[in-house]
């Protein structure tokens, strides 16, 4: 007979999801289970994500300004030399000492953490499969159950990935050697940030994108500009090109290609494939336990307060609908525990920041301009470039803009999108007046230090202010 255990809350998966969601239920007094079946906590964010992308993206920009800018900085350094082990040993010890926090994290809040897979096993219940061979099987029940058990890559139609020669984003973060060429399909958030550190290491990279822009989510004139600056680094771009077809040998891979043109062929030694993600929901037992998915994309179903269709099963992240991102993974975690236990929560969606950690760096919130355009808004945009701040200048960091969208007729801020040094840090000031409904005109008087990346944004918002002072209330 399997043993059976109770829990207020049992949470399915350790990512930044599962594991906020389950810290703060039980700070909030749930006793609650967390179970994993990697052999790490902290999913795809600490492991095969967020953290090691950052950790090589930061090690692989030393390494570029150490061979391409510091010489104009006055600084000698002889022949620059690259120790990929190394680099790759760091990287696995930062994602170590994170993955170690996690799990200090959940013990210090008394959270049981279970090793094994899980399944919905009908009811209440859920079934855990652990065991050196996954044969012991564990039975516990909850007054709640929340599904946070993340996503996988996709790949694409007839492609199967063989982690040799066609590769995907975790096995990318791991390479033991710089390839020669590396072709990426995909030219999203995940695809330029690996190409960015595989190029700035000396690899020849070749994205090709099916839509005619990168980053196809991000403002046109941001996306525009990051395609310049990333050619200029050295990356070449296929866009509006599919890839067809591939072909591998034992050293290298042949992608066939179509765009409106032609059909062509490019040779590599390697090809990424970097094109979506899908919600891990296969053998999560879902029929049986009535949890619907969205038509389409398979993710999880769930009303604002996270439900799904089943009572009390609950679904957050990267299964459910939203920007798979790990810092909406955790809102929605905290706001579920503190749901469950009487608080009041609620996430505002149109304030999420998203952010690609090229260089310059790119990080939006709220509308783009074309998006305002389409809902008919009138709009006020204050664009103000990086090469007009001091501090800019003094790291020679001058490439790119901050641009702010403004409600024409009162000034509130609409959306942000930066493309420049530290964009990803200058956001959070954009996100914070969208969350107080702020005008630009607050951030216009707010005071910033100086010299200072921010006063880019600063400077856009007083061209956003002037601009709807110019245009007078009622005046579209
Ligand atoms: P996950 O982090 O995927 O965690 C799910 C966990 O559930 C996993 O540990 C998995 O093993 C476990 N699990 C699955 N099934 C079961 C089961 N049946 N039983 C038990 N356990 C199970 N986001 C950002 O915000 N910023 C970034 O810079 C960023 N960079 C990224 C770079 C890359 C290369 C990738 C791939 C992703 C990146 N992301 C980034 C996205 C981010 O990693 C995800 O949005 C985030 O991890 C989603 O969190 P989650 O908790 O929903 O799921």
């Amino acid at each position: 007979m399997p043993q059976k255990e109770t829990y207020d809350l049992i949470v399915i998966g350790s990512g930044p999801g599962g594991y906020v969601a389950a810290a703060r239920a039980s700070q909030l007094g749930m006793k609650v289970a967390c179970i994993e079946k990697a052999s790490n906590l902290g999913g795809t964010c600490l492991n095969v994500g967020c953290i090691p992308s950052k950790v090589l993206l930061d090690s692989s920009e030393y390494f570029y300004q150490a061979k391409t800018e510091f010489a104009e900085h006055g600084i000698k350094t002889g022949r620059i030399s690259l120790d990929l082990a190394t680099m790759m040993a760091r990287k696995e010890k930062v994602v170590n000492d994170l993955v170690k926090n996690v799990q200090s994290l959940l013990e210090r809040s008394k959270v049981t953490i279970i090793r094994g897979a899980a399944r919905l096993a009908g009811g209440r219940e859920v079934s855990v499969s652990g065991g050196d061979d996954g044969a012991t099987e564990t039975v516990l029940t909850g007054e709640a159950i929340l599904l946070a058990t993340g996503s996988t890559p996709t790949s694409l139609p007839g492609i199967t990935p063989d982690g040799d020669r066609i590769i995907q984003s975790s096995q990318a973060l791991s390479l033991k050697t710089v390839p020669k060429h590396l072709i990426v399909a995909g030219g999203g958030y995940i695809g330029l940030e690996l190409s960015s550190v595989w190029a700035r290491l000396g690899a020849k990279v070749t994205v090709i994108e099916m839509l005619s822009q990168i980053a196809g989510t991000m403002d046109n004139q941001v996306a525009r500009n990051l395609l310049r600056y990333l050619s200029k680094q050295g990356i070449s771009f296929q866009l509006n090109t599919r890839v067809t077809n591939v072909k591998t040998t034992k050293s290298n891979v042949k992608v066939d290609i179509l765009s409106k043109e032609k059909e062509d062929s490019i040779e590599g030694d390697l090809l990424l494939i970097a094109v979506g993600r899908k919600p891990n929901t296969e053998g999560l037992g879902l029929e049986a336990a009535g949890v619907d998915t969205v038509p389409n994309t398979g993710q999880i179903a769930v009303n604002a307060s996270f439900e799904t269709s089943a009572k009390g099963i609950y679904a957050i992240g990267d299964l459910i609908p939203g920007p798979p991102l790990a810092h909406k993974a955790s809102a929605e975690g905290k706001a579920v525990a503190e749901l469950l236990t009487g608080l009041p929560a609620e996430i505002n969606y149109n304030t999420i920041p998203s952010v690609i950690y090229t260089a310059p760096e790119v990080a939006s919130v709220g509308l783009t301009q074309d998006e305002a355009k389409q809902k008919d808004m009138p709009i006020c945009v204050g664009t103000y470039p990086f090469a007009g701040t001091g501090r800019a200048r003094c790291l020679n960091q001058i490439d790119g803009f901050a641009k702010l969208i403004t409600h024409a007729k009162t000034d509130q801020l609409l959306g942000a999108h930066i493309i420049g040094p530290r964009a990803s840090e200058i956001i959070a000031e954009c996100v914070l007046a969208m969350e107080f409904a702020g005008a630009a005109e607050d951030i216009a008087r707010t005071i910033h230090g100086h010299p200072t990346f921010s006063e880019a944004v600063q400077e856009a918002a007083v061209l956003a202010t002037e601009c709807t002072v110019a245009r007078g209330p009622g005046k579209d």
